[in-house]
């Protein structure tokens, strides 16, 4: 018999019979994608949903960093303070929108970006902070809205594994002066591939539409360096029907996490990544940190997990500016990231999805405990 596997996430899709009209619907009218009625419809729900005055819909998540990052209001190059404790894209767009990537620490508690860090790193060649909510875990926007405020410097956030989470009752897409979703299988509501920048000026909007359709501002006219970045009538249709259970895909992500936490809490040198108070999680991931001083260390964890068919992640190991790319590393400034080097070897993302049965959250809570005690 094929030995059992279960991966770090799986995607979740509603049943086919609901989308199937939809997709007759598109078929008929032989409307695909160039801002169709589908992707009108999810652009209008999303907005209505996180409480934002303009949402655009990209092919993908890297696609709509790299539009946020090219369609800031001050189009001069130059640095972007930003963490190296998250997913390469967060990096490569920064590098591929012409700007330099400048790492700053991340703190202990949530892994997302020092905002004292970044004060420190702040020079007359920052052009934007570029901050990621960690496994959808907020970053202190009270904090770098402050300071976005004193400095005259835009925030992008990378909220690629935020949606659905809230901060004191608001989206936290309402924060900084853009945020970025993906839509990716693996995220937390998927449209197979696909992306959206949420913003607040329709001057931003109109550069982002146009950023996406080649720079297109009408039929002659072009208004900027663009690129075909746009979400197809497809996948608008599918993030329209997926919306609908966002609610019951939180709900069994939590039952899973309250369960993990459980079972894992009181375990010598296992630490497990939690959020702030205020905070309406939506357990995205499941991090925890194997400190130096426990029994066996991460890579041994990980190999121990997945021999049992638990194919755990390393996110996010390495950090984005270890991967030896010469674009990034000849292109960037390194601070002293001392903690984020610390986590990148200590920390393990353990399965969670909808339908992962609560027996194998036992069993992978069996083994954790069966090498660290
Ligand atoms: C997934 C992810 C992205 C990229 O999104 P795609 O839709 O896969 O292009 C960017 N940043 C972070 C932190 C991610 O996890």
């Amino acid at each position: 018999m094929a030995k059992k596997v279960i991966n770090v996430t799986k995607p979740f899709l509603p049943p086919l019979d609901e989308f199937m009209p939809l997709l007759r619907d598109i078929w008929d009218s032989a409307s695909l994608t160039n801002n169709g009625l589908y992707n009108q419809r999810f652009c209008k729900a999303l907005e209505k949903v996180w409480g934002v005055e303009h949402v655009v819909t990209f092919s993908n998540g890297t696609q709509a960093l790299l539009a946020a990052l090219s369609c800031m209001n001050n189009s001069k190059k130059g640095e972007i303070i930003t963490t190296a404790f998250t997913f390469i894209a967060t990096t490569n767009s920064i590098v591929w929108a012409g700007h330099k990537p400048v790492f700053v620490d991340i703190e202990p508690n949530t892994l997302n970006i020092d905002v004292v860090e970044i004060e420190k790193a702040i020079n007359e060649k920052t052009v934007a902070i570029l901050a990621v909510h960690c496994y959808g875990n907020p970053c202190d926007v009270d904090e770098l809205d402050a300071l976005s405020k004193k400095y005259q410097i835009p925030i992008i956030y990378d909220a690629a594994h935020a949606f659905g989470v809230e901060h004191l009752n608001k989206s936290l897409m309402q924060f900084g002066d853009m945020s970025v979703v993906s839509f990716h299988a693996t995220k937390v509501l998927n449209t197979f591939e696909g992306g959206a920048v949420a913003c607040h000026s329709a001057i931003t909007k109109k550069k982002l539409m146009n950023f996406s359709n080649f720079g297109f501002q009408n039929e002659t006219t072009i208004s900027s360096l663009g690129l075909n970045a746009k979400m197809s009538e497809f996948n608008a249709a599918l993030g329209l029907l997926q919306l609908q259970y966002t609610d019951q895909i939180i709900k069994a992500r939590t039952e899973i996490a309250a369960t993990y936490h459980e079972l894992l809490q009181s375990i010598d040198g296992l630490k497990i990544i939690k959020c702030s108070t205020g905070v309406k999680v939506n357990h995205a991931y499941f991090p925890i940190i194997i400190r130096n001083s426990s029994k066996c260390d991460r890579d041994s964890l990980y190999l121990y997990l997945r021999e049992h068919g638990f194919m755990v992640r390393k996110y996010f190991y390495p950090l984005t500016c270890d991967f030896g790319i010469a674009e990034i590393e000849q292109n960037s400034i390194t601070h002293n990231i001392d903690i984020a080097k610390e986590h990148a070897e200590q920390i393990l993302c353990l399965p969670i999805y909808p339908s992962l049965s609560l027996s194998d959250v036992h069993d992978v809570a069996r083994l954790i405990k069966e090498k660290l005690s």
